[in-house]
């Protein structure tokens, strides 16, 4: 057996025990990235320097039986939206390819306290916008499972990496299902904290009232892990909650006593593939076989989620966009291009006595943010931006976005009176397994409606999980969605852990070229 077929707390073990150190177990996924990673595209960098150095520097504090933190060493990949000082932090758009941020986001710098060792950074969709990570403005991510196949999005690089075992750990976010759907769809753990649980300082916002940040790991145990080392509160981000922060770790081996497992029945209609459907069903009955009671519970406005969430999400996403214009972030175009390009059109409307057209050109800076703009940013993003633009203009705004804010509050209260009746949700992550790369890249429709399951959660702020729960004919692998109140991530984990050590679904590994 290798290291890195190891879990991260198993590695913890071997490290605190000192049969291992960090150099080796990050030489070890390293390794990995060189020998995989050119076939499945999960890393837009690595900084193998960086990373043995940060490795290194932890094996020595360890030899001088210093106090360690709580990674000790570990190796962990993050979403290439999180600010790394100094280091490329690029939302996989040409926007921000050149972007370096003088700060550390707060996740990032609570990494590193915990002594953390950063491999890299992971491919996404651009700006977080997409479920398959096609919108990468970069490379493409391929499913490990099955190289013809999407990863999921918009964190497919970090769940291919932990499902290739190229990282034990993942940071990464979640807006409407970018932490889930990748994790259902490559077999792996993926965790959505409460809105307000894990700071969101550094970063880059799409829609600042839905984003979180998250773990992805292989088993609960190691999720469990990771969020502890993430939640808490930061002064740096107003919608951080003050609450103490559980110990996850200590907890998650403790089943649910008693555990009332909620079932919603309009979940399983149109539109859901038979066999996720099928191995849902079968998780929920071992749970029954755990001793839990299954009851239906109703979430009357859950069939809203997909046309509300597509309403807030572009909404906040245009507001967020507005500072890419080419002068406080990022990539500029040519701006003497434009002027000539700009003075050329002048001259051809005055020839033409167009004097409407003349009263409409552009000023130099407008077409400046205008092309800088339409250069740098890819289609999907272009459109969310048209999308959020048009809902909040006059006249439009009561019709869309107040409307969209009143649905959203009944969908929570939905979830409030679902949490009355029973601990957890349970439930699909997404509507099928994963689908053949380019198949839905030209149907935004049919992308927006793989996210059925998962938005409800951000929209009502509350915690979600997905954990592996079988696999398709094919050999692709199906999540089960839970769902626990808000701030319960303990009971979230615990739940989760009780189906892993009643199941194996967690211990498949794809096997990849040449192993
Ligand atoms: N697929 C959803 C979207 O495209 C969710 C993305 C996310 O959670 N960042 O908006």
């Amino acid at each position: 057996m290798s290291l890195t077929d190891l879990s991260a707390v198993e590695l913890l073990d071997r490290l605190d025990a000192r049969h291992v150190t960090s150099t080796e177990v990050v030489q070890a996924f390293l390794d990995r990235i060189e020998r995989y990673d050119r076939r499945i595209g999960a890393f837009l960098r690595v900084d193998r320097e960086a990373a043995l150095d940060q490795a290194a520097a932890v094996d020595r504090k360890r030899q001088a039986g210093e106090a360690l933190g709580r990674l000790g060493g570990l190796p962990v990949a993050i979403k290439d939206l999180l600010a790394t000082q100094g280091e490329p932090t690029t939302c996989a758009s040409r926007m921000l390819e050149d972007f370096r941020p003088p700060y550390d986001a707060t996740v990032i710098a609570r990494l590193k306290a915990a002594d953390g060792v950063i491999l890299g950074k992971t491919n996404m969709d651009e700006f977080a916008m997409g479920g398959s990570t096609e919108n990468s403005a970069f490379r493409l991510t391929r499913n490990p499972w099955d190289t013809t196949r999407i990863p999921g999005g918009s964190s497919g690089g970090s769940a291919a990496a932990v499902a290739a075992a190229m990282a034990p750990l993942s940071v990464a976010s979640d807006t409407g299902g970018s932490i889930r759907a990748p994790a259902s769809w490559c077999g792996v753990v993926g965790l959505k904290p409460t809105y307000g649980r894990v700071s969101r300082y550094g970063l880059v916002a799409f829609a600042s009232s839905l984003d979180q940040i998250g773990p992805l790991a292989r088993t609960v145990e190691d999720a469990a892990l990771l969020l502890e080392v993430l939640a808490g509160h930061d002064p740096r981000d107003s919608t951080s909650v003050d609450r103490p922060v559980p110990n996850y770790t200590s907890s998650v081996g403790r089943p649910l006593e008693r555990l009332r497992l909620g079932i919603v029945p309009e979940l399983f209609g149109d539109g859901l593939d038979a066999e996720v459907a099928a191995a849902v069903r079968v998780a929920v009955d071992v749970y029954r076989s755990l001793g839990a009671t299954v009851q239906e519970v109703s979430l009357p406005h859950g069939k809203y989620a997909v046309a509300t969430y597509y309403i807030i999400a572009p909404c906040e996403a245009s507001s967020n966009l507005a500072r890419y214009d080419g002068v406080h972030y990022g990539y500029r175009t040519d701006a003497q291009k434009a002027a000539a390009r700009l003075e050329a059109e002048r001259k051809a409307l005055e020839q033409a006595g167009d004097r409407a057209g003349l009263d409409n050109l552009d000023t130099a800076l407008v077409r400046m943010y205008r092309q800088t703009r339409s250069e740098a940013f890819g289609p999907e993003v272009k459109r969310r931006i048209m999308l959020g633009t048009y809902a909040l203009s006059a006249g439009y705004y009561d019709a869309y976005y107040l409307k969209a804010m009143k649905v959203r509050r009944l969908v929570r209260e939905d979830f409030d009176r679902a949490f009355e009746q029973v601990d957890l949700i349970a439930g699909p992550v997404t509507p099928m397994p994963a689908y053949p790369i380019g198949e839905k890249v030209n149907d935004p429709l049919a992308m927006y409606l793989c996210d059925v399951y998962t938005a409800c959660t951000n929209l009502a702020g509350i915690a979600g999980l997905s954990i592996p729960c079988g696999f398709s004919s094919r050999g692709l692998p199906i999540g089960l969605h839970l769902q626990a109140p808000a701030f319960e991530e303990e009971r979230l984990l615990r739940g989760a852990a009780m189906y892993q050590r009643a199941t194996a679904w967690h211990t498949r590994r794809p096997s990849l070229d040449g192993e």
